[in-house]
């Protein structure tokens, strides 16, 4: 079986440096916080070319406490896309604020700019949160000024795009540092991932920084003197060394994913698949990080079946949009509201995608997708 995404061979890659790391963090005894973090922390925030960057317990409390820290509360909208995982918006409703959903583009599946300029002219609107579906950025450009005029704020979900980046004029911006917070998971299948839960929040604003490193300290200044109620969300020691390990690697490993990306291309052009398969596009001016590898497919449900046989896995991202959700039902949304987003659930599947798949794979994968279509 190929399987969608898989550790083990990445693994044995830093094996030696892992274990090293987290004898050390093991022989200091400081699990919370401590050095480990803050060396991360640190790396991390030179990695992304921003001042600050705070551990947290997930990406999905990253996206809280980034909320939490920006006042998001009742009355309050955010604009964001329903064509992602669950989290981005969660985090919205568990401060009482409501998701103002706005549709995505085909071709890249991410939010469709025009449409969020929109959105922002809703005297409602306190945060825009752009999700970098998997693995390139929204095109922000405009959007940006818009904010910064409007005050405004933006908060990037950057839970799937670590290391990737946007050329907007002459400078080159990497995710997550383009608005006023990004938000960042560490899952173990992320481009950058533990090996547990961790998540974190960067920031170039010096007060966001004081209150979310509050904020995921039960909301204590001094310890034991609380300003406001917080949260225990903190990155553990332990993940902070496996992250400083792998984050040494995370060019060598996005560069080999962009590699499969490219072995694919050229591996689909030599099929003729065009009418059957389109592969994701990497928009103008974008560094796009392959956290996964989403076609559109004709009779996907099909076809994903006739690779299971085949033994290839595959997955679904996402199979239902989110404005459709059970739990959304209150917001009032209704089906065909969303359009792209709705008929993307129905054609989207993700093949395998990891630095350490081999083009031997690869060629078993598109073999598979010609012969069903054939
Ligand atoms: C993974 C993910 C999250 C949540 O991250 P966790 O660390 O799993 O809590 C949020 N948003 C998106 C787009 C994600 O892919």
């Amino acid at each position: 079986m190929i399987p969608s995404f898989e550790l083990k061979r990445n693994y044995n890659q830093v094996r030696k440096e892992t274990l090293a790391a987290l004898d050390k963090v093991l022989e200091s005894s400081q699990f919370i916080l401590g050095p480990a973090v803050a060396q991360f922390e640190e790396e991390a925030a030179a990695y992304l070319g921003t001042s600050h960057a705070l551990g947290c317990a997930s990406g999905s409390d990253a996206l809280l406490l980034a909320l939490h820290a920006l006042d998001v509360g009742p009355g309050d909208k955010v604009v964001t896309t329903p064509f992602t995982f669950f989290a981005s918006v969660s985090a919205i409703t568990r401060l009482g604020a409501t998701p103002l959903f706005v549709d995505v583009k085909e071709d890249t599946y991410l939010l469709d700019p025009q449409a969020l300029l929109e959105a922002m002219d809703d005297p409602a609107v306190k945060v825009v949160m752009p999700v970098h579906l998997f693995g390139q950025m929204v095109e922000l450009d405009e959007v940006m000024a818009k904010a910064k005029a409007k005050g405004i704020k933006v908060v990037e979900d950057t839970a799937q795009a670590f290391g990737a980046a946007r050329r907007v004029g002459d400078k080159i911006i990497k995710a997550g540092t383009w608005g006023d917070i990004g938000g960042y998971s560490f899952f173990p299948t992320k481009n950058l991932g533990c090996f547990g839960d961790g998540g974190m929040v960067s920031t170039d604003d010096e007060a966001l920084f004081q209150r979310l490193s509050r904020l995921r300290v039960h909301g204590a200044g001094d310890q034991y003197y609380h300003d406001e109620v917080g949260y225990n969300s903190r990155l553990d020691a332990m993940q902070a060394a496996v992250l400083s390990v792998r984050l040494r690697y995370l060019e060598e490993w996005t560069e080999a994913r962009r590699a499969v990306a490219q072995r694919y291309e050229l591996m689909f052009a030599q099929k003729g698949l065009d009418e059957f398969v389109t592969l994701p596009r990497e928009a103008a001016n974008n560094r796009h990080v392959y956290h996964q590898y989403v076609v559109r497919a004709k009779d996907r449900d099909a076809l994903q079946a006739h690779m299971t046989a085949q033994g290839v896995a595959t997955r679904v991202y996402y199979p239902l949009s989110l404005h459709l959700q059970r739990c959304f039902a209150f917001l009032g949304y209704q089906p065909g509201q969303m359009p792209v987003s709705e008929r993307l659930t129905s054609e989207v599947l993700a093949l395998p995608m990891f630095p350490e798949l081999t083009a031997d794979e690869q060629q078993q994968v598109v073999d598979a997708v010609a012969k069903f279509y054939r």
